[in-house]
């Protein structure tokens, strides 16, 4: 459970800190991170700009690079627990005749499953021993290392020194400005869609996909309930989820009791969670006042379902390497951090930049060729750079080693000597 904790207690907890952490933002990536690093004996302090916990409780289809997060954490059962396999995707025609369906759990067996969670659960999940948090606080400038807490509205609260400023404040990221990044390379669709929960009418390992002719469908499952996803381009939204939901239906040939459901459930939603469809990347993870992660580094358009997947495995790399840094080694720890992971992000945000490619068209010719190819194009050969992450991971504490003995190496200051 997030626990609402004033700043001052947060502060005074992590004084005798080896590393006095700062995360900004508990969404997945920051709250991840803070509860990785609390469990190895640190007391990160933890700020969100939001007043109170109002997340949006949408679906998340995590790939097996997380579970070692949740293992870390003493929370594996738990996890598994909270969500359900989604063990087949079937991909439709955009007319809506089933095209194909792949085996989700054969082609990931060896790792583990493609889990479906609710964004809601994944937070008590991760927070299921207790997380302090200081809601309604923000950062709005750092400066050799003290960074100025403010209020959402502005206003100063109070400043406090630390050895490490993390910005983890999701896609639309004002920590980048803060930290010396600059404005991120996105890629903008013009697509947006609303999200909104469905009843599984019974098959709850099957996510399905249908990628129409100016609009795309997509449900997937979380635990006794389904995910619902219906996007299309900005303006033919205009009118509202019901009107999109309508012309959706008069577009499609056959959807079946299970998608029929999931569009109802678009259009009777009074009020359902808008997501605008683009993405976001800077040039550099360690920057000089602090570090990005998660979706403020890195975030994703939702082809692939990999971003709060990356930003789990990022959180998870960077906290196992901590364990071995303190001031003296810190610099060169969090570069090969960035060395070492992003990377990998940015493989999967490739992945799925090129899948968007392929869904983002509009036209009936169009949307013909794309089924073709997808007809032929198995889920492994969509998602094979993914899956090569999936099968690759990179050991954080053999990198943080090195990282070490390099500085030591090169300078070793005194008391400190390389492992070896
Ligand atoms: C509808 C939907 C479906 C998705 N499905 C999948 C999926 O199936 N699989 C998958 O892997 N990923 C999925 N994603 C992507 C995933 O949710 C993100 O990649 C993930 O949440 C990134 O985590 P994050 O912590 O970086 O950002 P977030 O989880 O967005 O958290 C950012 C936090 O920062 C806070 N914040 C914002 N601004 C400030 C500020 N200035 N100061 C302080 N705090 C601030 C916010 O309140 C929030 O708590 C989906 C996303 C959406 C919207």
């Amino acid at each position: 459970m997030l626990t609402e904790t004033p700043l001052a207690a947060q502060l005074a907890a992590q004084r005798d800190d080896r590393l006095r952490v700062l995360i900004v933002g508990a969404g997945i990536a920051g709250i991840t991170l803070a509860q990785l690093l609390r469990r190895d004996g640190l007391h990160p302090v933890l700020v969100d700009r939001m007043p109170v916990m109002e997340h949006p409780g949408y679906m998340l289809a995590l790939m097996p690079t997380v579970d070692q997060a949740f293992v870390d954490l003493g929370v594996h059962t738990e996890y598994r627990d909270a969500g359900t396999p989604m063990a087949r995707y079937a991909f439709r025609s955009h007319r809506g005749r089933l095209l194909r369906t792949d085996s989700m759990s054969e082609l990931l067996s060896v790792y583990g499953e493609y889990n479906g969670i609710s964004r809601g659960a994944l937070i008590e999940v991760l927070t299921a021993h207790g997380c302090p948090v200081t809601f309604g606080t923000t950062v709005d400038a750092v400066a050799e290392g003290t960074a100025r807490f403010v209020r959402p509205d502005g206003a100063p609260a109070s400043e406090a020194a630390f050895d490490l400023i993390i910005g983890a404040d999701g896609i639309r990221s004002r920590m980048r400005d803060v930290l010396g990044a600059g404005a991120p390379d996105a890629v903008e669709t013009g697509w947006s869609g609303w999200v909104a929960w469905a009843e599984d009418l019974g098959d709850p390992a099957l996510g399905e996909e249908l990628w129409g002719d100016g609009f795309f469908l997509g449900v997937y499952p979380v635990k006794d309930r389904l995910g619902v996803f219906l996007g299309g381009p900005d303006a033919a939204l205009a009118d509202g989820p019901a009107a999109f939901a309508g012309s959706v239906r008069n577009r499609v040939d056959e959807l079946g009791p299970r998608l029929s459901a999931a569009v109802a459930a678009v259009a009777a939603d009074p009020d359902p969670y808008l997501w605008r469809l683009d993405d976001a990347r800077v040039p550099r993870w360690v920057l000089p006042h602090g570090v990005l992660l998660g979706d403020a580094a890195a975030g994703f358009l939702p082809t692939a379902g990999i971003g709060a997947g990356m930003a789990i495995e990022s959180a998870w790399m960077l906290a196992r390497m901590l364990r071995q840094a303190d001031r003296a080694v810190l610099a060169d720890v969090l570069e090969a951090w960035e060395r070492a992971e992003r990377p990998r992000v940015e493989a999967a945000q490739s992945n799925s930049r090129m899948l968007a490619k392929l869904m983002f068209r509009r036209g009936r010719l169009v949307a013909w060729l794309r089924e073709t190819v997808m007809r032929m194009l198995s889920v492994r050969a969509a998602l094979g750079p993914i899956l090569k992450l999936v099968a690759s991971r990179p050991d954080p504490d053999a990198i943080a080693r090195e990282a070490r003995n390099a500085t030591f190496t090169a300078a070793p200051p005194a008391g400190h000597r390389a492992d070896t």
